[in-house]
């Protein structure tokens, strides 16, 4: 089977796409620099925070972040939480401080333990046993506010993460079978419905990009990745409709891309209908906004951090 570009052999495949080695990697830079230009994700004067964990998609959005803000004269650094899980977090962050060296990125490193006095290893158990909380809901909210603060801290004007259409389709799925539009209203590659002087705009350069596509495009630049998941992923709701997603992607390709596709159109209106219906407050400890008194990493700090 040959490239549909050139007369080398192709090593990507995907409904009509037939690319070699160089088409593939042109492929997935051009599509990543028109969805930033598309959606305005970057522009002349931000200074971009790229959330950077050290898996795939992280060293990905990190690489095409580097490559098109020096090209645009744009600030940008990387910055990384460390959850705390062992054997897990402690590697992928090797890989990424060994990245940014090599690549000359500046790296930012906030962790749980140092902002919350506790590792997620340390309250795994009691969340799950005592507080009926999954690992990943309490890592989602304490990791989504310490990237924010330590954003905010750093003066960035943009939060680069590195969500790709698989994410984008399993989120939207999620927020839909628990009838929970107003989250889907969130989604898109600029996330959020209003702005808050507080929040630092969230982006996703990788919106378009399939997950297999970061994984060969990591694989074929040489990217030092632990392809290990997070030992708490099985937990999640998240990995039940990833798998499904993906069985049924393999059996009708196109369905992830049919999914987003299909959510990009609606968004509007789903903006729309949503937009000023969530009259944000300050959080009374950490001034985060927050939708009631007191924010939910604090809640959960308070809970499961101080017994
Ligand atoms: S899989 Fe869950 S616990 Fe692990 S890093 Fe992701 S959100 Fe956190
Ligand atoms: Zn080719
Ligand atoms: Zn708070």
């Amino acid at each position: 089977m040959n490239c549909m570009k050139c007369e080398e052999k192709a090593i990507y495949e995907h409904n009509n796409l037939k690319l070699c080695k160089t088409h593939f990697l042109s492929y997935f830079e051009d599509k990543v620099a028109k969805t930033i230009k598309k959606f305005n994700l970057y522009e002349k004067g931000d200074k971009v925070c790229v959330a950077a964990s050290g898996g795939k998609d992280s060293l990905a959005v990190l690489y095409m972040t580097s490559k098109y803000c020096k090209k645009h004269h744009i600030d940008f650094f990387a910055l990384a939480i460390d959850e705390g899980i062992g054997g897990y977090r402690d590697h992928t962050l090797d890989d990424l401080r060994a990245f940014c060296e090599t690549h000359g990125i500046q790296l930012e490193v906030a962790s749980f333990h140092s902002s919350f006095g506790q590792t997620l290893d340390m309250i795994r158990d009691d969340a799950i046993k005592n507080h009926n909380k999954k690992p990943c809901t309490v890592c989602g909210v304490m990791r989504r506010t310490l990237l924010n603060r330590n954003a905010k801290r750093l003066g960035a004007t943009k939060l680069a993460t590195g969500h790709n259409l698989d994410d984008e389709s399993q989120s939207f799925c999620m927020n839909l079978f628990k009838g929970n539009m107003r989250h889907n209203a969130s989604l898109g590659p600029i996330t959020g419905i209003n702005q808050h002087a507080n929040f630092v705009t969230r982006v996703k350069p990788l919106y378009y990009i399939l997950e297999k596509e970061t994984r060969l495009y990591t694989f074929l630049k040489g990217f030092k990745v632990e392809f290990t998941e997070c030992p708490n992923i099985d937990l999640s709701f998240r990995s039940v409709i990833r798998d499904k997603l993906n069985e049924l992607e393999s059996q009708f390709p196109g369905t992830k891309n049919g999914i987003v596709n299909a959510f990009m159109d609606a968004l509007p209106d789903l903006k729309e209908k949503y937009r000023g219906k969530n009259d944000y407050k300050v959080c009374e400890r950490c001034s985060d906004p927050c939708s009631g008194k007191i924010c939910n990493a604090c809640k959960l700090e308070e809970q499961l951090c101080r017994a």
